[in-house]
């Protein structure tokens, strides 16, 4: 499977990541609406932490054995078999938080529009290559296949 890795020494905490990110999953998919007119706003699935010089990327790592999957108790957390991406099923969340709790990387999001439901990273399918990575200028972020599958 594909996934997205993250070189720190590339990354200069810019902030386009998090801002294609969010216009990605917006209703418009245009950066102005998303940031002036759509309410109520989203956050971005992926979110850069700085300390001082360094940056880092914090997104869904698609974990083997996943333990948002493990926790949920309705089974919208689920892996694809083929992809192994980690994804979520809007219909079948009902909003326990129990996969927000459960997931290391702090990455599961209360969905904005919806309240009730959990949101993560999906790899932007919709769009055919996640967002952010099309977003950054200095190859910080890169969506290739896993070393050794
Ligand atoms: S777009 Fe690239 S350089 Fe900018 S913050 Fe994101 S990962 Fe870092
Ligand atoms: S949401 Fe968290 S626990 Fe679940 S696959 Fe992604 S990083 Fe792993």
């Amino acid at each position: 499977m594909k996934k997205i890795y993250f070189k720190e020494e590339h990354c200069m905490a810019c902030r386009l990541c998090e801002i294609a990110c969010l216009v990605a999953h917006s209703k418009s998919k245009k950066i102005i609406k998303a940031y002036k007119e759509e309410f109520p706003k989203l956050t971005p699935r992926l979110v850069i932490e700085q300390k001082g010089p360094l940056s880092f990327a914090i997104q869904c790592r698609h974990c083997k054995d996943a333990p948002c999957i493990s926790a949920c108790i309705t089974g919208a957390m689920k892996k694809n078999k083929k992809t192994n991406e980690v994804s979520h099923d809007s219909e079948k969340c009902v909003g326990c938080w129990m996969c927000i709790m459960s997931c290391p990387f702090g990455v599961i999001l209360m969905d904005a529009k919806e309240k009730k439901v959990a949101t993560k990273c999906d790899l932007c399918k919709d769009i055919g290559s996640p967002a952010c990575v099309e977003a950054c200028p200095n190859e910080a972020l890169i969506y290739k296949e896993a070393s050794g599958k």
